[in-house]
């Protein structure tokens, strides 16, 4: 069985198509820069030079039309005619209050995505213009929307309930959704697997530390808690995000500098998180370079970045009453052994202690703690796509 999976962004989409015999990604491509000039598709397989297509195309149609003509080009191609996808599975930022899991694509499912538009309105609708686009192009194929919100619809209500008026949660759905769940499902099962237990058996705490970053308390395979938010903008400080402030200094400033909301929106989304406090860059390699030199907003700037997860470490190992394993996933998470040190220098006292020379690793599903060490400390990398395509592939064979 082959899944091809699409996750759709304003302007880009990543794909891979996945033989599900192996679990292995047959190829895998990027598509950038759709209806803006220079639109350019690459697309890698493994053991073969990379394959890259530049011509306009103006929407998501012409730039699937593009990824279908890559998969089954004669010389680049990895299949001969799209019949062999069996069925797609494509990345929905939000599923709302609606979607505990994955579904099947219908006419229903499609209302109510547009529906959830409100929530997400800089990512649902690129969503929903690949899923429509795929459909008028694959129209026999099943297609299935895998959520990043639906992991965390396990949460209880005294975890995503704000302490604002009720009614603004009856009204506009204003509650805590979290996002990043396909990746904090994917690595909190891997764990468990790697400690050769059940997931409903252990407590595990996972730190998605990316661009965007976010973690999540996981008790028996459930989320207790997690750092993002009605928005991707709560929880840690990220790569140019805020995380958690005073709500008062959106006001404060709102007043004192003029700022409209627009303003201030762009600037604890975009000038925030690490880029502000280093005024370096967003990319963690950048300041940590930077930090070796001695730049000291750029070393600040990984001070509070620890810290806060270290922080969110400690509450939720209290929100579970309980940890026996912490996970390190993403971008910062796989590839940083300092950060990850970091982070964890201090939690001794609860028993999270790592191992230098394990932690001395990248990009690798590897346990990383002392061996004297109570909680398990490990590195998983994530990897979306295969859980994207491994629910496509459970609800269209049912
Ligand atoms: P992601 O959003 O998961 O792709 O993560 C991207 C972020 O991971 C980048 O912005 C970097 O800050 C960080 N990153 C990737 N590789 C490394 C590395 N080798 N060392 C430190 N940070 C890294």
């Amino acid at each position: 069985m082959k899944i091809l999976v699409i996750n759709c962004g304003s302007s880009s989409l990543k794909y891979q198509l996945i033989n599900m015999e192996n679990e292995e990604a047959i190829a895998q491509g990027l598509v950038e820069r759709i209806g803006i000039e220079g639109s350019i598709l690459t697309q890698k397989v493994p053991g073969r030079d990379k394959y890259i297509v530049q011509q306009p195309m103006a929407t998501h149609k012409e730039a699937i039309q593009h990824v279908i003509e890559s998969l089954t080009d004669k010389e680049h191609g990895v299949i001969t005619s799209m019949d062999e996808i069996n069925a797609v599975g494509h990345r929905v930022v939000h599923g709302g209050e609606k979607y505990a899991a994955s579904v099947v694509i219908n006419d229903e499912v499609m209302a109510q995505l547009e529906e959830c538009t409100k929530l997400a309105p800089l990512h649902n609708p690129a969503n929903i213009i690949g899923i429509n686009s795929c459909k008028e192009l694959m129209p026999k194929t099943p297609m299935v929307g895998v959520f990043d919100t639906a992991f965390h619809q396990t949460m209880d209500k005294q975890a995503y309930i704000y302490p604002l008026p009720y009614e603004l949660y009856e009204k506009h759905g204003i509650r805590k959704y979290g996002f990043h769940g396909t990746s904090h499902k994917f690595v909190s099962a891997q764990v468990a697997e790697m400690m050769g237990k059940n997931i409903e058996d252990v407590n595990i705490i996972t730190c998605h530390l990316g661009n965007g970053a976010s973690l999540a308390a996981v008790k028996g395979g459930k989320v207790v808690d997690t750092s993002m938010g009605f928005t991707p903008l709560e929880g840690i400080a990220m790569g140019t995000r805020c995380g958690n402030i005073d709500p008062a200094i959106a006001m404060f400033l709102m007043r004192e500098e003029n700022m409209t909301a627009d303003d201030v929106d762009n600037l604890f989304n975009k000038k925030s998180g690490v880029l502000g406090i280093s005024g370096v860059s967003s990319d963690f390699r950048d300041i940590e370079n930077a930090a070796k030199e001695g730049n000291a907003r750029a070393e600040l700037s990984l001070d509070v970045y620890n810290f806060r997860v270290r922080e969110m470490i400690g509450a939720y190992a209290a929100a579970m009453g309980g940890v026996d394993a912490v996970v390190f996933t993403a971008g910062l998470g796989e590839n940083s052994p300092t950060t990850r040190e970091a982070i964890c220098e201090g939690l001794q006292f609860m028993g999270i202690k790592i191992d230098s020379e394990k932690n001395n690793v990248r990009g690798k599903a590897v346990e990383v703690s002392a061996t004297d060490a109570t909680v398990k400390v490990f590195v998983v990398p994530t990897n979306e796509e295969l859980m994207i395509a491994r629910d496509t592939k459970t609800l269209t064979t049912k």
